[in-house]
């Protein structure tokens, strides 16, 4: 089947369009279709098309759809994993929608995993039945980025622009979002892009910590840009780290899937233990955030780098070949072959649960600004996301709110008075480490008030910035609200472990939000984003 060479580039002029998407996977390409029959809609993506979280995710999609699941069980499951804080409107819109969602995928071209004939589910952690549709294996999001960017294409109302990043959204004298400046590097200029409403749809921000499975569009330049324009911000403390990521000097910090401990796979330190069952009864397939902990406990009591996830004893090596060709390459291409040789791994950020405030329609506190997928933040994950909930959440999401989007026909104002714009004077690297360091898997007080410190850094104009100023810009503001809302939710809840608060706490059972200029506050979330 065809499959698009991921970059349309082409000067942007000033422009106006009736409704711009921030981000081409697999929520942007999804709220894109929606749109299309009542507009034009432009879909920009900062690289290539194909340069998304979306376009790696390996496990699958998570749906209640095998002969013994039912809905019920996925909306318990989720809730679960979610530590309490999970909305459940949210989780009940996400679940109920699965399965017809995946029957349009399906019908819109999408090649799933089967035998016989029939659908193929796997089972992960913290799912009680097996309800995880995959495709060729372990490249689910790029199968179904590929369908919805050919339905997409087909419709000639939508345009699409790679390597055109956005820089800040534009917000008129009303308060209400009018589009947004974006950086077009194929003519190296700054375009402002007006549009009736506007779609952040820009993934997470792993790329905030040194060692992270996201691509590298992950700067966090949709949570950014909102809290910018003055959008509410939720849950930003809660990431969830991803237990065993590649970890060879050189190589990119590849996603090992969980799949691989489901069918057998052992961790062992560098001393050649078995330690997980000290940690958790559980032992390899304890919920990931437990896993982490683990992992990184041995890392500071031994020294090492690494630990190793070991397959070998399985004797397996053609079943993990055919099972997980993806990852089977890539450890090759880096000289390990996982049916014989145990590979290094290490945790990695992985995923946001936080992010833009939204109800369950993609509707921000700003008129005229909506959200979808992982940059948004709906409740739906809670303090932690159950493993394949997000592709589903990107497309349930993404539909959702490009249909609220058709709704929104205000007539797009001009913008407001330029800001002058201000860079952290701060290397990338040294921000990746010391947000590694002071807010990753396990957290203390001490750490998170010295992030804090050491991120109260000098900012000044740049003549001549450009993409990598805006995403250190980006990072930099990030990485100080996860500090900031992490040090205010003084216990251990889901992904967010501090030492010094090892308990869960009632009176934290609440989400934290944030605003420019603003505390972290704790509030129960109502059925839809406050307004400003
Ligand atoms: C390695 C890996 C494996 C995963 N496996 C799974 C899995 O098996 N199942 C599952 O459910 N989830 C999985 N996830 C999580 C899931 O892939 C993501 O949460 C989901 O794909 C996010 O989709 P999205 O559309 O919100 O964002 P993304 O797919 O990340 O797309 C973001 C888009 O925004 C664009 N963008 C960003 N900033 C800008 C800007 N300033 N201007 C213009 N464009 C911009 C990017 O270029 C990109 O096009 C995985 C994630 C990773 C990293």
């Amino acid at each position: 089947m065809r499959w698009y060479d991921g970059s349309i580039t082409g000067t942007l002029e000033q422009l106006n369009t009736d409704f711009l998407v921030v981000g081409a996977g697999v929520a942007g390409l999804r709220a894109a279709i929606e749109l299309s029959s009542v507009g034009r809609v432009l879909v920009i993506a900062k690289d290539s098309l194909r340069e998304s979280a979306s376009e790696y995710a390996q496990g699958g999609i998570a749906a209640a759809l095998s002969n013994d699941d039912r809905i019920a069980l996925h909306e318990q499951d989720t809730l679960l994993a979610g530590d309490g804080l999970c909305e459940p409107d949210a989780v009940h819109s996400l679940v109920a929608s699965g399965p017809a969602a995946i029957e349009q995928l399906i019908h819109w071209g999408a090649e799933f995993d089967r035998e016989d004939g029939r659908l193929l589910f796997a089972r992960e952690g913290a799912h009680s039945r097996s309800r995880v549709l995959h495709a060729h294996g372990d490249s689910t999001g790029q199968e179904i980025a590929r369908t919805l960017y050919q339905r997409a294409a087909s419709f000639p109302s939508i345009e699409f622009r790679s390597f055109a990043a956005m820089i800040d959204l534009t917000v008129g004298s009303s308060g209400a979002v009018t589009g947004s400046m974006v950086w077009d590097a194929a003519a190296g200029t700054r375009v402002e892009v007006r549009a009736r409403a506007v779609l952040l749809a820009t993934g997470g921000f792993g790329r905030v910590f040194r060692d992270t499975t996201n691509p590298d569009v992950a700067t966090g330049d949709g949570v950014a840009a909102a809290f910018r324009a003055g959008a509410e911000i939720a849950d930003l403390e809660f990431v969830q780290f991803h237990p065993t990521a590649l970890k060879i000097p050189g190589a990119p910090r590849f996603l090992v899937s969980e799949a691989l401990r489901g069918e057998g796979g052992r961790l062992i330190n560098t001393a050649g233990d078995r330690f997980m069952a000290r940690y958790h009864p559980m032992g390899e397939l304890a919920p990931r955030d437990v896993v982490s902990r683990g992992i990184v406990s041995e890392l500071r009591r031994t020294g090492a780098e690494h630990v190793w996830l070991d397959l070998t004893h399985l004797n397996a090596a053609d079943r993990i070949r055919t099972r997980f060709p993806r990852i089977y390459e890539t450890c090759l291409r880096y000289g390990i072959n996982i049916g014989i040789q145990p590979i290094p791994v290490s945790p990695a950020a992985h995923y946001s649960m936080g992010g833009i405030r939204t109800d369950l329609e993609g509707r921000t506190s700003i008129a005229g600004l909506f959200a979808a997928g992982e940059v948004a933040c709906t409740g739906v994950h809670g303090a932690n996301r159950m493993a394949s909930n997000s592709l589903l959440e990107g497309v349930v999401f993404g539909e959702r709110a490009g249909r609220a989007m058709r709704e929104q026909w205000s007539a797009a104002t001009s913008a407001g008075p330029r800001v002058v714009e201000t860079f952290p004077e701060i290397a990338e690297p040294a921000l990746r480490l010391l947000a590694w360091e002071h807010c990753g898997v396990l957290r203390s007080g001490t750490d998170l008030q010295r992030a804090i410190e050491l991120l109260d850094v000098k900012t000044s104009p740049r003549e001549g910035a450009a993409r990598a100023d805006y995403e250190l810009r980006n990072l930099h503001t990030v990485a100080g609200l996860i500090a900031r809302c992490a040090l205010a939710r003084r216990e251990s809840r889901g992904a967010h472990y501090r030492t010094d608060y090892p308990e869960k706490r009632p009176e934290f059972q609440t989400h934290s939000t944030i605003w420019l200029g603003g505390d972290v506050e704790f509030v129960q979330f109502k059925s839809s984003a406050k307004t400003a």
